[in-house]
């Protein structure tokens, strides 16, 4: 305020910081309603198994069809949920939708869902997840959950606990952007870990520089000699692919492979999947 009055330079700013508010705040409102509206759909891109050449199971990814806007992307909406509450019933309805899909593909066909932080901190949500499995009649082992660095960073009890149980209950766990967050590494013997994905930006430049490559290299003989396996997120061309299948990374996800399809499409690529494609 006191800029605005001397007129000094961060008035030019406000107008802006005011239309972002305001913008936030609209789409805050727009996505409550999302949700009774039917404007989300579940995406599936699927992960390649370097051992087999087959696909070994898929990514649950959040779309929002905007009436006005169009698509808005995950990275902007996820954080007004998180930040509002929303994210609670935004979740259970990935979970739900996630269970509702899985009979749709073959029995060896996992479904990975994204879990953000603030759902795992619920004291409730393993109970949800497992509550939500057995409605659809779907075994757990069946499902799979991805979470973030930060989600383990607080060591939260709920949080612990909820990731304990349904890893007992046969719940595929996964540390999703791998890289990104603050890599406190006690974590990874604590909790029941299965599999670590490598973020995008290492295996983007990981033929072309020198650090992405140690980096990448050192997480997949990390989760060798740890028993977990290990996905390298975000292939685009064929040699980051062979560059990983040879250095022992065990899965491969991203547009190369495929990009993120509805249930029907992906039914039909994994039909119609030649492990020969990818062979070499
Ligand atoms: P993520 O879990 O790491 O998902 C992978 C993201 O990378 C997806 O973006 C996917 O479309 C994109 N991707 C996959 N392969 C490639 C590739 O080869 N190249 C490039 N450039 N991108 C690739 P998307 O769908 O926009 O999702 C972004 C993030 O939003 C996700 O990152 C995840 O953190 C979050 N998200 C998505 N769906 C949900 C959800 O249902 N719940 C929660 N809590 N978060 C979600
Ligand atoms: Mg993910
Ligand atoms: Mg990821
Ligand atoms: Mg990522």
């Amino acid at each position: 305020y006191r800029a605005k009055q001397n007129g000094g330079p961060l008035c030019v700013f406000e107008p802006h910081h005011e239309a972002v508010a305001r913008e936030e705040r609209t789409l805050e409102r727009d996505l409550r309603r999302a949700l009774q509206l039917n404007q989300f759909a579940l995406v599936f891109q699927p992960l390649l198994d370097f051992d087999t050449g087959m696909i070994a199971g898929c990514e649950a990814l959040l779309r929002w069809e905007h009436p006005t806007r169009g698509q808005v992307p995950p990275s902007i909406f996820i954080p007004i949920a998180e930040r509002t509450g929303f994210i609670h019933d935004l979740g259970l309805w990935v979970i739900e939708e996630a269970c509702r899909t899985i009979p749709q593909f073959p029995k060896d066909i996992r479904v990975a869902v994204n879990v953000s932080a603030v759902q795992l901190r619920a004291p409730d949500f393993a109970q949800r997840m497992l509550d939500s499995l057995s409605t659809a009649g779907v075994s757990s082992n069946r499902l799979g959950m991805e979470i973030t660095e930060t989600a383990l960073l607080s060591d939260d009890q709920a949080t612990n606990s909820s990731i304990r149980s349904l890893a007992r209950a046969g719940v595929e766990i996964s540390l999703d952007d791998f890289g990104t967050g603050y890599a406190s590494l006690s974590y990874l013997r604590k909790l029941p870990l299965h599999k670590i994905k490598i973020d995008r930006s290492f295996v983007k430049d990981v033929l072309e520089r020198s650090d992405c490559e140690a980096i990448t290299r050192g997480v997949i003989r990390m989760a060798a000699d740890l028993g977990i396996s290990c996905v390298g997120e975000g292939v685009e061309d064929a040699r980051q692919l062979s560059w990983l299948r040879r250095n022992g990374c065990s899965e491969a996800q991203g547009f190369l492979i495929s990009r993120p399809l509805s249930a029907p499409d992906l039914k039909n690529f994994i039909a119609s999947w030649d492990p020969q494609h990818v062979a070499a």
